[in-house]
């Protein structure tokens, strides 16, 4: 992968098998990203014209970025990652010269798509926030506007946002053509959380009384990000425990679980 001043250019290696959960949200994407890039002819065959960008929303820590990879791999499109919280923090001009910059290296190495973490950053609802910046944000979304509208003619080129505020984006980027499809990335449920305990205790040797069923039925409230933050440490446990030791014991999974608090709550998700 090549680096260029804050933006990477990779296609990604996640895998839609790398994601636990979510079987529907994953169906809907592909049918967004990989449809479009893969078997363009249809679109023009049928005179539809494909969604241009996505808006993932959701808590933290629940995939929208690993969707937006496994999407990209899916349809083996180059892979384009921008910050709303980096380039707000930018020199005058440089995050609008940068959002330009993006699409013009996407469209050259297309397909690609276009990530855009910490959305509401940048596409805030204008005058929102105070006088000063706000005029930082408003010149933000007009440039991603102007990018996203001139898209028209450009195909296999698709923008994937994420936000965890999705009230705070204003409502233009939400007319047709721009953010077309808006998709709720949930926390998992106990059957997702049981699938993304087994998604990252596939490399690792486990003990026969590791329960994958009763630890996900245990971890109400965890998020992707904090599973797989217990298989990791499980694993840590264990090694300081005995460091010849060869497998990783539901003991433990337990003193991680019983350790750490999940950072959502239940009002949270409802
Ligand atoms: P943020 O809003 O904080 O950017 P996010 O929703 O984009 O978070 P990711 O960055 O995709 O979340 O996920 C964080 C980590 O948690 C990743 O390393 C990923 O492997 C893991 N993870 C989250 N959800 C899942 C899942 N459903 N299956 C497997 N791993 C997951």
């Amino acid at each position: 992968p090549s680096i260029t001043r804050g933006v990477t250019v990779e296609i990604p290696k996640v895998t839609w098998d790398d994601i636990g959960g979510l079987k529907e949200l994953k169906k809907k994407l592909q049918q967004a990203v990989e449809w479009p890039i893969k078997h363009s002819e249809v679109f023009s065959r049928l005179g539809i014209s494909p969604v241009r960008g996505v808006l993932l929303h959701g808590p933290p820590g629940c995939s929208k970025t690993t969707l937006a990879k496994a999407a990209a791999h899916a349809a083996q499109a180059s892979f384009f990652s921008l910050s709303g919280a980096e380039m707000y923090s930018m020199y005058v001009g440089e995050g609008e010269a940068l959002l330009r910059n993006t699409f013009h290296r996407a469209r050259l190495a297309a397909p690609s798509i276009i990530f855009f973490d910490e959305a509401d950053v940048v596409a805030a609802k204008r005058g929102d926030s105070s006088s000063n910046s706000s005029t930082v944000g408003e010149r933000l979304l007009s440039t991603l506007l102007t990018e996203m509208d001139g898209l028209e003619e450009a195909t296999g080129i698709l923008v994937l946002a994420a936000t965890n505020r999705p009230y705070a984006i204003d409502a233009a980027l939400m007319r047709p053509g721009r953010f077309d499809l808006v998709l709720y990335v949930p926390p998992p449920d106990s059957e997702a959380r049981y699938e993304i305990l087994s998604v990252h205790t596939r490399g690792m040797k486990l003990g026969n009384d590791v329960n994958l069923r009763r630890l996900a039925e245990d971890t109400e409230l965890f998020t992707g990000a904090e599973l797989e933050g217990l298989c990791k440490e499980a694993g840590i446990v264990a090694l300081r425990e005995d460091i010849s030791a060869t497998v990783v014991c539901d003991r433990h999974f337990q003193v991680v679980r019983n350790s750490v608090n999940a950072a959502l709550t239940k009002e949270e998700i409802d």
